[in-house]
């Protein structure tokens, strides 16, 4: 049996980013994946990303391509009866959000782990987890020929939403919650110009509709479709058509249709487990959550999981210090869920839900609101570019948007003991209250 620190599951973005950073560290890791290289990076996902996400690529140092090729964006436009508005990210919250493929980041952490020295493992069999409840987690799994079993300290599930690690858990121990959306995504890849510099997002009678782009050359575009639609349907021209009669005209008419390099059908779903750990087994990433892409989070809250298992693991190896792991669930999915609920706001708003025309109604009235409020805009916006990290002070939880109220509350009383008038109350044993000022 070989050892390792921490055993990955997944080579997506989580998974590499995770092992990119525990090295940096000189965190022994592996990284196990049940797909070859080439269907891996083959995935054509996502292409947004919050300021934190690059951000931490740049930490990890697998930033630099990002840096020369990734775009800028700092609005996007929403389009509805025949009329858009822009969203100025920039003058709304001072912050951008940047395109870049989520193909490139997992090509160039791919690259980056192969240049360590510590490649994932590729079209690994069989994967099971074992003793993660206990102190000594131990995966078992089929590779290069032969069986092989791995002690480790820790398992990190990185392995998406059909993955082993949540199948792992006894189903006792987790609560799920889900909303299947009644429709998919239809996107399509092409090598052709985008219709605008920036991403237009598009409600219309006929159906939700996406101006996106990978770069100034590559275009990416999604029209909504039943959820049982067949790819076979839908013949570049039939998509091309319907894409453009769900634009405003003027949008419609700067559009460049060519073939198409990729096409995929994506379901809409929202996805939450409670809790993120069990034992000695964290999940991160799309193993524990699901938003449908409309707010593009996805990728996002993924960095933002591994951000906070890589800090916690750190720390645990640096200082011996366990804090961060006991808490990983609990900072993880505060910023879930208010991820989840943008997600599922921001779809609410931009789809066909079904033919009652007063639904149309009242989105187009929700839209018109939001083209004429600044404080509409600002919300929109602040979820948009990314919430900030969620500070773990249960006393302060409103105060997290709010640095004045932090820096008041921190200044009343650091570390005070609240005296109770119940005469009980010496023989209570509870912490002394902390504030954290973040
Ligand atoms: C159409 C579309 C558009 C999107 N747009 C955006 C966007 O603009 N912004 C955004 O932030 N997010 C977006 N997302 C979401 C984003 O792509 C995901 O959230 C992201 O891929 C999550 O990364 P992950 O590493 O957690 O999971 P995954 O990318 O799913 O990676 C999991 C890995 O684990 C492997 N695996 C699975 N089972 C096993 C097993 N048993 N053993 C070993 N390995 C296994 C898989 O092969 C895979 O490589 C979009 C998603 C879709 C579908």
């Amino acid at each position: 049996m070989s050892r390792t620190q921490v055993a990955i599951i997944g080579a997506g973005p989580s998974g590499l980013l995770l092992s990119q950073l525990l090295d940096s560290q000189g965190i022994d890791n592996i990284v196990l994946e049940r797909q070859s290289r080439e269907h891996v990076i083959g995935r054509i996902r996502a292409g947004v990303l919050e300021q934190g996400t690059v951000d931490l690529l740049l930490e990890a140092g697998v930033g630099g391509r990002m840096q020369h090729e990734g775009l800028i964006h700092d609005g996007f436009s929403i389009g509805f009866e025949d009329r858009a508005f822009r969203i100025d990210l920039r003058a709304l919250t001072g912050k951008a959000v940047t395109v870049y493929g989520q193909t490139e980041i997992t090509k160039d952490l791919i690259d980056a782990r192969a240049a360590a020295g510590n490649p994932p493992a590729f079209e690994v069999g069989d994967i099971s987890l074992h003793d993660f409840e206990l102190d000594r987690p131990i995966v078992r799994y089929f590779h290069g020929g032969r069986s092989h079993e791995i002690a480790c300290d820790f398992i990190a599930g990185c392995d998406g939403y059909h993955g082993i690690s949540r199948k792992s858990v006894p189903s006792a121990a987790l609560r799920t919650f889900e909303r299947t959306y009644p429709f998919g995504w239809l996107g399509i890849l092409a090598d052709v110009p985008p219709a605008s510099h920036e991403l237009v997002y598009s409600n219309h009678a006929r159906g939700f509709a996406l101006c996106s782009m990978r770069s100034p050359r590559r275009s990416r575009y999604y029209v909504q479709c039943a959820s049982d639609e067949k790819l076979e349907a839908w013949p570049d021209e039939r998509f091309w058509d319907e894409l453009v009669s769900r634009l405003p005209a003027d949008i419609a008419r700067t559009v460049v249709a060519g073939p198409s390099i990729e096409k995929s059908i994506a379901p809409l779903r929202s996805f939450v487990v409670e809790p993120m750990q069990f034992g000695k087994l964290f999940l991160v990433g799309d193993a524990a959550h699901i938003v449908p892409p409309t707010g593009a989070k996805g990728l996002n809250l993924a960095v933002s999981d591994v951000r906070a298992l890589y800090r916690a693991l750190s720390a645990h190896y640096r200082t011996g210090r366990s804090e961060g792991l006991h808490r990983y669930s609990e900072q993880c999915l505060r910023r879930v869920w208010k991820a989840v609920r943008f997600s599922w706001w921001f779809t609410s708003v931009m789809h066909k839900f079904s033919d009652e025309p007063i639904a149309h109604r009242l989105q187009l009235a929700e839209l018109d609101y939001l083209a004429g409020s600044h404080a509409a805009l600002a919300s929109l916006a602040e979820n948009y570019v990314g919430l900030p990290e969620p500070r773990l002070c249960p006393t302060l939880m409103a105060a997290d948007h709010h640095p004045a109220l932090t820096r008041r509350a921190a200044k009343l009383t650091p570390t005070r003991r609240v005296r109770r008038p119940d005469r009980n109350a010496d023989r209570l044993s509870h912490p002394p209250i902390r504030w954290e000022t973040g």
